[in-house]
C-alpha cells in the first residue's frame, strides 16, 4: 500500500523534511498547516516542490473546530473552510482532514454535525475536493470513530468520508474490529501511530508520546487488519507527535517511519496473505541460530593487550587468515576474530573508534534471504572487494557504522572458516566458556527506538521491558533484544549524558558498536579458578557489596565468602539465579563479562550495575586512567 507521513512527525524546516521523507522512500506527505505557514513560499511553489521530490500531497491538515457551532460562529467556520479550500487547490491536494470539535460552544448532536458536514461536502464538491472527518479521542462531543462514522453516514455525501487514526481508536481501547462495519470507500484516509502504554491524560499522551508502529504497545496490526478487511486501499500515513522525534535527526526518524510501515504490512500479510494484494511480500524475519563470530579491529600494538585478555579467558588461536593479518580465537562455541590489517574497512573502524568490535557474524538459515529482508526494510548494504578464492559474505551496516555479516550453512558460506583460515591448533581445554550470552551495544539514547525496530523487524527477536541502569552520574536506559532460541541476545544501552560510563564510552569511541561481550559459563566458580590461574585481571568488588548481598537475599555466609573470594556478582529473580564476573576494561573501555544462569533467570544483572560501574571507576583511577 502507498506510504505517507505527516510533516509534523519529523524535525527540520520544510525543505529538510521533504528531503528526508523522499530519501526514506515514502510516496506522499500530509501537509501539516503550521509547517506550510512557517515556510516562506507561496502555496503553488510548495506544491511543486513536494512533487519535485517525487511525493504527492495525500492530505491537508488540520481543519479544527468546525461542526456543531451556533451562528454566527457557524458562518465564520464555513468562511474559514472556503479559505482552506483555496489553499488546497493551489497546493494541489484534494483531501482535507476535519477533526472533531473541541470548541466550548460546539452544541453536539449527530444530525447537526451531519448537516454541517453535508454542506461542507457540497461546497468541496464544487471544487473537486473531499472532506475527511476524524474523531479526536478528546473531542468535545465526538470522540469515538463509531460516532464519527454515524455523522459521515448521515451526512450522506459522496465527498464526505471518515478518517481513521489508530491512536484515537486504540488509545481509548475501542475495539478496532468495529471499523469493519464501515464501507471501504467511505474510509478516505488512515493515519497510523503507536504509543507506549503509560497511564496519563489522553491529549498529553497523544501530543508527546506517539511513536512508530512496532515501537510502542498498541495493537496497530489489529487496527490495520480491520481497515484492510473493510476494503480500504488508500495510503497508510504516519502521524507521530513525539518530542524526541521532533528534536531528532529527520533522516533517521523518517527512515524508521518507513521501516515501521513496511514491517507493519509484512506482519499483516504473514497473518493473512489473501487479505490484500497490495501488502508487500518480503522474506520472513531471520532467526539467528547463533553469533557465529565477533570480529575486533585493532592495531598490532594494541592487539597485544586484547590477545592477552583472550588468552587469560581461556581462548586459543586456532586459525590464521590465508591472506590477511587476521587470527581466529576459539573456545566452546565462541569464535573471536582479531583483525590488525593496516588498511581496509577494519582498519578504518579501528582508526575511528580505537580497538573495537567492527563486525558481528550472525548465523541464519538463509543469509541471502535475510539480507534481502534487511534491505527491503531500509537497512544499508555493506560490500567489500572480495579477493579471488575468498567468500563474499552478505552484510549490512549496524550500530555505529559497524557491520553485521550474515552466514548460513549453505555450500559456500558454510565453508567460510575452511576456505579463509589455515588451521593452527585445535581449541585448548579453555576455561569452561561455552557460548556468547549477550552483547551490549551502547548508543545515544535517541537512537534506541531506532535500533530496537531495526533488530526486531529484520530478525526473529522480541524486546524485553526496558530497565533503568543506575550509573552514579546518571541513568542509562537498557533495552534487551532477545532472539528466538536466544541465538542473538543484545542489551542496547542508551546514554543521555556523557557523564555516565555508557555515555563516556559513546563519546570516547565516537560511537563504537559494542561495549561489552558477555560469555556464558556452565560453572562460574570453575571458570573463576582457571581465570585466576591464568592471571586474568578481573574487576574487584567492595566488601560493602557482599555485606549488602547477604542482607538483601538472606544468603549463607559461606556462600557469600565463596562469591567474594572469586569476585563474583550475584542476582536472583523468581525463576533462578545469575552470576557475573567482569574483566578490567581495555582499549577505549571495552570489557568482557562471564555469566552463569541457573534456572530460568531472565535478566542481565541490572541491580548490580551501579556497583559494577563504581568498581570500574575505581579500577580506572587506580590505573591512572582518566575517570571513565
Ligand atoms: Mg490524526
Ligand atoms: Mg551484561
Amino acid at each position: 500500500m502507498k506510504t505517507s507521513i505527516a510533516t509534523v512527525s519529523i524535525s527540520g524546516d520544510f525543505r529538510e523534511k521533504l528531503a528526508a521523507i523522499a530519501a526514506a522512500g515514502f510516496d506522499g506527505i500530509e501537509i501539516f498547516e503550521q509547517d506550510f505557514i512557517a515556510f516562506d513560499g507561496n502555496p503553488r511553489d510548495v506544491g511543486q516542490m513536494v512533487r519535485d521530490h517525487g511525493l504527492e500531497i495525500t492530505l491537508f491538515q488540520p481543519f479544527r473546530d468546525f461542526e456543531g457551532l451556533p451562528e454566527p460562529l457557524r458562518a465564520r467556520a464555513f468562511a474559514r473552510a472556503e479559505h482552506k479550500f483555496d489553499l488546497m487547490q493551489e497546493l494541489g491536494t484534494d483531501l482535507v482532514l476535519v477533526c472533531s470539535s473541541v470548541h466550548p460552544q460546539a452544541l453536539g448532536g449527530i444530525d447537526r454535525a451531519a448537516d454541517d458536514l453535508r454542506e461542507l461536502g457540497e461546497r468541496a464538491a464544487k471544487r473537486g475536493l473531499r472532506v475527511g472527518f476524524e474523531a479526536l479521542a478528546w473531542g468535545r462531543h465526538i470522540n469515538d470513530h463509531r460516532d464519527a462514522w454515524e455523522v459521515v453516514r448521515r451526512a450522506d455525501h459522496p465527498n464526505v468520508g471518515i478518517i481513521l487514526d489508530s491512536f484515537h481508536t486504540l488509545g481509548r481501547d475501542i475495539d478496532p474490529d468495529t471499523i469493519r462495519r464501515i464501507p471501504g470507500d467511505k474510509i478516505f484516509f488512515v493515519q497510523l501511530a503507536d504509543a507506549p502504554l503509560i497511564p496519563m491524560d489522553l491529549l498529553y499522551w497523544s501530543r508527546h508520546f506517539r511513536n512508530m508502529p512496532g515501537e510502542g504497545d498498541l495493537d496497530v496490526v489489529g487496527f490495520l487488519r480491520a481497515v484492510v478487511a473493510a476494503g480500504y486501499d488508500g495510503p497508510l500515513s504516519l502521524e507521530i507527535f513525539n518530542d524526541q522525534f521532533r528534536g531528532g535527526n529527520p533522516r533517521l526518524v523518517a527512515k524508521d517511519g518507513h521501516r515501521s510501515l513496511i514491517y507493519l504490512q509484512d506482519r499483516l500479510r504473514r497473518e493473512d496473505p489473501t487479505l490484500s494484494p497490495a501488502l508487500p511480500d518480503l522474506p520472513p524475519r531471520a532467526k539467528v541460530e547463533a553469533v557465529e563470530f565477533i570480529e575486533f579491529a585493532s592495531s598490532p600494538a594494541e592487539a597485544t593487550r586484547l590477545e592477552r585478555v583472550l588468552t587469560q579467558l581461556g581462548f586459543g588461536v586456532t586459525g590464521r587468515h590465508v591472506t590477511k593479518e587476521v587470527t581466529r580465537w576459539q573456545q566452546g562455541d565462541v569464535n573471536i576474530v582479531v583483525n590488525t590489517e593496516p588498511e581496509g574497512y577494519a582498519h578504518a573502524a579501528y582508526a575511528a573508534h580505537g580497538t573495537t568490535v567492527s563486525d558481528i557474524g550472525l548465523r541464519v538459515a538463509d543469509a541471502t534471504a535475510a539480507k534481502a529482508r534487511a534491505l527491503a526494510l531500509g537497512a544499508e548494504s555493506f560490500a567489500q572487494a572480495t579477493p579471488e578464492g575468498q567468500i563474499a559474505v552478505p552484510a549490512i551496516r549496524g550500530v555505529g557504522g559497524s557491520v553485521i555479516r550474515l552466514v548460513d550453512q549453505g555450500p559456500v558460506l558454510g565453508r567460510l572458516w575452511e576456505v579463509e583460515f589455515t588451521p593452527v591448533a585445535a581449541p585448548g581445554s579453555g576455561a569452561g566458556i561455552t557460548r556468547i550470552d549477550h552483547l551490549a551495544q551502547t548508543m545515544a539514547y535517541d537512537e534506541m527506538l531506532s535500533w530496537t525496530l531495526f533488530y526486531t523487524s529484520i530478525f526473529a527477536a522480541g524486546k524485553a521491558p526496558m530497565v533503568d541502569v543506575i550509573d552514579p552520574d546518571g541513568v542509562v536506559r537498557s533495552q534487551a533484544i532477545e532472539g528466538a532460541g536466544r541465538g542473538l541476545v543484545l542489551t542496547l544501552n542508551g546514554a543521555e549524558t556523557h557523564r555516565t560510563l555508557a555515555g563516556r564510552f559513546v563519546a570516547d569511541t565516537f560511537g563504537a558498536a559494542v561495549q561489552h561481550i558477555a560469555l556464558a559459563s556452565s560453572d562460574i566458580f570453575a571458570t573463576a579458578k582457571v581465570l585466576a590461574n591464568n592471571g586474568f585481571e578481573l574487576l574487584v568488588h567492595s566488601a560493602n557489596y557482599y555485606d549488602d548481598l547477604e542482607a538483601r537475599f538472606g544468603l549463607e555466609p559461606a556462600f557469600i565468602a565463596q562469591l567474594q573470594a572469586a569476585n563474583v556478582m550475584y542476582d536472583r529473580d523468581d525463576l533462578g539465579e545469575f552470576f557475573q564476573i567482569y574483566s578490567r576494561s581495555f582499549g577505549e573501555g571495552i570489557f568482557f563479562e562471564i555469566v552463569e544462569r541457573r534456572g530460568g533467570y531472565a535478566g542481565y544483572g541490572a541491580a548490580n550495575a551501579p556497583f559494577r560501574i563504581a568498581a570500574q571507576r575505581r579500577a580506572a583511577r587506580a590505573a591512572g586512567m582518566p575517570k571513565r
